[in-house]
C-alpha cells in the first residue's frame, strides 16, 4: 500500500526538516509491513525560506513531492492541492507543524486495514484556554442542531483517508471549501480516536479570533440553506406580532378615544425592523456572495513550482505505477 503524507506549511521554516525526519521515521517503520510512503508537501505562499527547504528536501528524497503557491491562498486551497497531487492508496492529512504528532500514523493505518475508510484522530482540548474551550463546545453543539453533517469538536484535519473517500472529496468542486465539513459530507466508515494535542514549538498560529469567527460561520453557511429558513420564519413571526398590535391598537382607540403618545413604541418598532431587515439582508448576502464566487469558476490556487504532475494527468496516460519509486 502507498500512502500519502500530505502537509500543507505556511512559514514552516523552523519546523519542516525536523517534521519530514519525523515522519521518515515512521515511513521507516511501516516498509517491513509492506507499506510504501511519499509526502506531499504544499507550500502556501510562504514567505521565509520553506519553499527552499523544500526544495532542499526533494534533492535528499526522492520520495517528497511539493507543490508551491504563486502566494498564499489560505490552508483549504493547500489540503486541496495536496490531495490532487497525491498518488496513495491511502492519504494521511496533518498540520507540518509537528502538533499532528507523526507516530499516530502507525495507528491510522492500522485501522485503515481494518477497512475503516476514515481515521479521524481526535485532538482533547487539554491545556486549551478555557474561553477557547467553552467557545468551542458551544459552538459544536449549535452547529451541529443546524447543519446536517456531523461536525465533532477537535476532529479536524489529522486524518487517514482511503483512495475513495479522497476521490470524493476531490469530485466536491466548490470555491468555498469548509474541509472538515466536506470530510463529515464524504462519509464512508469512520472512527475516531483521541490523542493529546502538542503545544505549537516554534512560529504561531495563523488564527485570530476573527479568523475563527469567520470559520464558524462558513461552517455554519457552507452547509445548509437553514439560516435562510430562519429569516424567512422571524420575519414571518414579526409580522404575526405586527398584526396582533395593530389590532389592539385599533381596539383601544375604538373602546378608550384616539391617545396621541406613542413616541417609544414608534421609535421601538422602527430600529428594531429595520434592525431585523439588515440582518436578513446580510443573511441573503452571504449566499449571494457564495454564488458570486462559485459564477466565477476562479481556480482554488496557482502553483508557481513544483516536482509533481497532478495525479489526473498522470492518470489520463495511464501510468500512476511509474512515478512511485
Ligand atoms: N497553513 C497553511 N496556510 C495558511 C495557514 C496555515 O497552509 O494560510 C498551514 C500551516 O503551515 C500548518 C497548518 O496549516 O501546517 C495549521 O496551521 P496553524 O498551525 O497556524 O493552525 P492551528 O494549528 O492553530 O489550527
Ligand atoms: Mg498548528
Amino acid at each position: 500500500m502507498l500512502i500519502s503524507i500530505v502537509a500543507p506549511c505556511y512559514n514552516e521554516e523552523e519546523v519542516i526538516e525536523r517534521f519530514h525526519e519525523e515522519v521518515q521515521k515512521v515511513a521507516e517503520e511501516l516498509l517491513p509491513l509492506g507499506h510504501d510512503m511519499e509526502f506531499v508537501y504544499v507550500d502556501d505562499g510562504s514567505r521565509d525560506r520553506t519553499l527552499t527547504l523544500l526544495e532542499h528536501l526533494a534533492d535528499l528524497d526522492p520520495r517528497v513531492r511539493y507543490v508551491s503557491f504563486s502566494r498564499n491562498f489560505g490552508k483549504e486551497a493547500a489540503l486541496l492541492a495536496g490531495l490532487r497531487h497525491a498518488a496513495g492508496d491511502c492519504v494521511v492529512v496533518m498540520d507540518a507543524d509537528l502538533q499532528h504528532p507523526p507516530e499516530l500514523i502507525r495507528r491510522m493505518v492500522d485501522l485503515r486495514g481494518q477497512g475503516y475508510d476514515q481515521v479521524i484522530a481526535r485532538r482533547t482540548r487539554n491545556g486549551d484556554r478555557i474561553t477557547r474551550t467553552l467557545t468551542a463546545r458551544l459552538y459544536y453543539r449549535l452547529i451541529n442542531r443546524l447543519v446536517d453533517v456531523e461536525l465533532v469538536d477537535g476532529g479536524g484535519d489529522f486524518r487517514l483517508l482511503s483512495r475513495r473517500a479522497v476521490d470524493a472529496v476531490l469530485a466536491l468542486t466548490e470555491y468555498n471549501r469548509f474541509s472538515k465539513g466536506l470530510f463529515a459530507w464524504v462519509g464512508f466508515p469512520g472512527t475516531t480516536f483521541e490523542y493529546e494535542n502538542a503545544v505549537r514549538e516554534h512560529g504561531r498560529s495563523s488564527w485570530s479570533f476573527r479568523s475563527l469567527l469567520n470559520y464558524g460561520l462558513d461552517g455554519l453557511l457552507s452547509f445548509n440553506n437553514r439560516p435562510l429558513r430562519a429569516a424567512l420564519y422571524l420575519g414571518m413571526g414579526l409580522l404575526l406580532c405586527a398584526g396582533l398590535y395593530t389590532a389592539w391598537i385599533v381596539g383601544a382607540a375604538l373602546v378608550n378615544g384616539v391617545q396621541t403618545p406613542g413616541y417609544v413604541t414608534i421609535i421601538t418598532a422602527v430600529t428594531a425592523l429595520a434592525g431585523v431587515q439588515m440582518v436578513m439582508l446580510g443573511v441573503i448576502g452571504e449566499y449571494t456572495g457564495r454564488i458570486y464566487y462559485e459564477a466565477k469558476r476562479r481556480p482554488h490556487f496557482l502553483v508557481k513550482a513544483t516536482n509533481v504532475e497532478r495525479s489526473e494527468e498522470r492518470a489520463q496516460r495511464g501510468t500512476t505505477k511509474d512515478l512511485i519509486p
